[in-house]
Parts: structure tokens; sequence; C-alpha cells
């Protein structure tokens, strides 16, 4: 099997190491369609070799084989400080299915595991399993999680834990690292193979284009642009934006410490190790664009083939302003959709971010106070709206709700339709941490029960599904307190 996107020296031939006795934790029936995977009637793969598959133990099912597994090498920069060389140090990419890269991650050790035992712990791989079908969901771009299988294997972390596997399928798992590794090797040849090979692949209409390596540049930062304002939109903190879990796809990948917010708190870290709060939700957009121009500098050698290094500066340089822009429009225009709002008009941002800024200074639960907000009329006086007894600063709130009133009357909003559309793009449901927790507690007594229940529900963010109301709730005041361990 040929993994055209990467060059023999970027990638070590290794074998998943198995684990005893594996298990089902999760399965994806919708990720499973991706590949085209049969299924039996209990929504499990009907060839009852891919359990062993996925667990790393065998490398053929009925249909498929994967004699050719491999780790990549990548580097980075980690924490806004250049890492070196990093590289797959736990996942290991089986092969291609439906134009599907299949990567178990906790699989073994790699000739990149360093210091790592090359293992993930359940707890982990059910985080990263539900936040990407939920994210995946939400309409946000992002690696697929197509099961996770267990083990009873300990593991050590801050306590002992125990071993899963964590099968992720993305249309390719490259990383801005991928290309900073070349570049800082100087290697040049596979520099330009992989950015042929990236268009080739993936971004074809660049090719067209009379500078392919520029577009395909540029077409990466308006990705990860969108990308963010999406995030930024759900309320959804990746954690650890360092250089080699960023996608040049544009999708969101390596799951980690991540956290949906609760209450909405602009400056929020959900990432206990990120003491300096570098990955703050109200950083990321920033952190993004400091990104793209970590790949810019890898893209210097590529665009000095046809010019001088001064207008590769250059020319790479205006392509990464278009960053701000891009994200600025699509940021305004989620949140003007968040608001229902179908017009344009001056005054929208202050609007955007005076609620924004009340949500914050009150703390009020981001996801609830959008979604509640399509029940505003545009009938009702400031007093009638029941979402300002959320809020504090009663005044403040109060010439909110009339200003925005008066916003959607400037535009005849019609209620009904408008709480539709805005009923379809304000989830009722996310993956609050402590659902996720309580999913986890129940997996690690061996109850796999809950994990699919949350699945259920966050496979149809937007719908009401009345039965799962509870899962809409904000974490009750102990569950706040609780830390989520960000060791992986
Ligand atoms: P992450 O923070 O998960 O993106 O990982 C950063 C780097 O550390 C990547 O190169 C991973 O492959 C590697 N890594 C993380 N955990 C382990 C582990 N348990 N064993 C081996 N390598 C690991
Ligand atoms: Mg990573």
């Amino acid at each position: 099997m040929a993994f055209p996107l990467l060059g023999d020296d970027a990638t070590h031939a290794v074998k998943p190491t198995p684990i005893p006795d594996p298990y089902w934790v999760a399965f994806s029936t919708s990720a499973a369609k991706l590949i085209d995977l049969p299924l039996g009637s209990n929504d499990l793969p009907k060839d009852s070799a891919w359990l062993d598959l996925l667990a790393g133990n065998t490398l053929v099912t009925d249909a498929h084989s994967f004699p050719n597994p491999i780790a990549t090498v990548y580097s980075g920069h980690q924490f806004g400080v250049w890492a070196g060389q990093l590289g797959d140090g736990r996942a290991i990419l089986l092969g291609e299915i439906s134009g599907q890269e299949l990567q178990l991650k906790g699989a073994g050790k790699t000739r990149y595991s360093r210091m790592g035992d090359g293992r993930a712990v359940l707890r982990s791989s059910i985080r990263e399993f539900l936040c990407s079908e939920a994210m995946h969901a939400l309409g946000i771009p992002t690696s697929r999680a197509l099961a996770v299988v267990g083990s009873d294997l300990p593991v050590r972390r801050e306590t002992m834990e125990t071993a899963a596997v964590c099968a992720r399928l993305a249309p390719s798992f490259i990383r801005i690292g991928h290309f900073e590794h070349y570049a800082s090797n100087n290697n040049i040849v596979r520099l330009q193979e992989l950015a042929d090979e990236l268009i080739k692949g993936h971004y074809q209409n660049a090719s067209d284009h009379k500078n392919p390596y520029l577009e395909l540049f540029r077409q990466i930062c308006v990705r990860n642009a969108k990308l963010v304002a999406q995030w930024q939109a759900v309320g959804f903190c990746h954690g650890v934006l360092n250089s080699d879990n960023i996608s040049v796809l544009g999708l969101t990948i390596d799951y980690g410490p991540f956290g949906f917010l609760d209450q909405f708190q602009i400056d929020f870290i959900c990432n206990h190790s990120d003491q300096a709060g570098r990955y703050a939700y109200h950083r990321q957009p920033q952190i993004m664009h400091w990104n793209m121009a970590c790949l810019a500098s890898a893209f210097i050698p590529l665009l000095a083939l046809e010019h001088s290094e001064d207008e590769a500066q250059t020319l790479l340089g205006e392509a990464l302003s278009e960053f701000a822009v891009i994200y600025g429009q699509t940021w305004q225009a989620l949140f003007r959709e968040k608001l229902g709002l179908l017009t344009t008009q001056e005054g929208d941002t202050d609007l955007i971010e005076r609620l924004l800024q009340a949500m914050h200074d009150s703390k009020v639960d981001f996801t609830n106070l959008f979604r509640g907000l399509s029940s505003v009329s545009v009938r009702n006086t400031t007093q009638d709206v029941i979402l300002r007894d959320h809020f504090i600063d009663r005044q403040a709130i109060d010439q909110w709700f009339s200003d925005y009133i008066a916003r959607l009357n400037a535009e005849s909003s019609d209620d009904t339709e408008r709480k539709k559309r805005m009923d379809s793009v304000n989830p009722k449901y996310i993956l609050r941490n402590y659902l996720a927790q309580k999913a986890i507690d129940k997996a690690q007594a061996k109850d796999f029960s809950e994990i699919a229940s949350l699945l259920k529900v966050l496979e149809n963010p937007f719908a009401e599904q009345d039965q799962y109301a509870a899962y809409a709730l904000p974490p009750s005041p102990d569950w706040q307190s609780v830390e989520i361990s960000c060791s992986s």
C-alpha cells in the first residue's frame, strides 16, 4: 500500500503491539458508513476480526489487509517553542479504506515514542471518540472516530488506569508539523513532494493557479481560519494548539484536554497544564494565525523555487494576512446566524460583543443562552424576556435585549422562521466535560451504556430530544469544581 503523501524517509514501518483480551467500548455506526463497513444487527462489524484489527492484534479482516502499517515523523512548535522532531509516538497508520486513512491511537511504541509508552488510556480515548463524533454532528470539520477498543492492560499515568485504542479516520492526518519537519531539515525535495501530493489529493484546484504552492498555502489558511471561527461559535476550546496538532486539511485533530465552555469566560483555559493561558478560548484565533505563520516559514523554500527569498516572504506574508479577514468575516457571519439575523447592519459586531461581555460578566451558560435566544419575540418588551434572569447587571442586559429586539424589528424578522433557523445553528447538546466524565466513570466499571446514550444525543445536537433533556443541563455545582485529568 502506498502512502503517497509521505516519503520513505518520513515513515517508520511498525506493527501495532497487541493488547490482551480486547473488548468493544464504543463504536460509531455513522463513522462506519464512511468506509462502507458492513454491520450486524448489534451495530458492530459483521466480521468479528474487526475487533482484533482495531485492537492492533491482527492486520487482516475478511475484506481488508494492512500489510504495511507505519508511524510518520513530524516536527513542530509546542507552546510557542520549537520542539524539534516529534512524530507518531503512539498512533499507527494501518492504511486507507474508501479514501479514509485508518489510524490506531494508543497502538504501542514506535520509533518516535521517546519516553512514552505508546499507549492511550480508556479515559482519554472515550473523550476523543465522543468529541470527534460530536464535532462532526455540529458541522465542524474533524477527524472521525470509528471505535474505542479497551483492554485490562494496566497503564500508568497519575494513577494506574487501563489501556484503550481509539480508531480514527481522516482523509489525511498530515499536520503543519510534517511541513516544518522537512523545512527544518532543509529537505526541499521531500517538502516539494509533500506539497505536490497534498495538492493532488486534497487541493486539486490549486494546481490551476499560476503559483500552486502559494495557492495551497492560502487555502490551508482559509480552512483553518474558518475552522477556528466555528470553534468560537460553539464555545469549543482545543487546549493544545501546537503546530503538530494542526491539520493541513483544516480539520480538528488530536483531541486531548479540550473543553466546551459551560459558563462563558472569554479567557477560559481548558488545559490545566497551560498555566499562562496560551491556548485560552479568546486566544485561539490569534494562535491559529501564529501556526499559519509557522507554515508560511516552512513554505518559503517552495516559493523560493521560482522567486527570490524576499519575494517568497512577501507573497506568503500577503496570503497570511488574509487569515484575519477570513476569520473575522466567518466569525461575524456565524454569530449573526446565532442571533438569527438575516441582514448585515452597522452595529452588529457591537451587538454581538456586548452580549458576550454581559455573558462573561455574569458567567452565563454559553450553549443554553444562545439556544434560549430563539424564544425571544419581536413583540416582547425586555421585561418579558425570561433570559434576563441569568444576568447580574439587569440594566445592561435590558438595554441589550431592547437593542436586540429593535434590531430584529429593523429587518422585519419573523419569530417562527427565525426560531427555526436559530435552533439549527445553536446546539442544545454539546459534550460538556461532566457528561463525558460520567460516561468515563461508568466505563471504568465496565458499563459502556452511557457512552452509547451520550453518542446518540450528540449525534443530533440541534434536535430537542425531550427524553434526553437532562443532557442539556449545565454542570451542577459539585461537578463545576471537578478537575478533569489532562494526561492521556
Ligand atoms: P499530543 O500532546 O498527544 O499531541 O502528543 C505530543 C507528542 O507526544 C506526539 O509526538 C505524540 O505521539 C507523543 N506522545 C504523547 N503521548 C505518548 C505516549 N503515551 N507514548 C508515546 N508518545 C506519546
Ligand atoms: Mg498531537
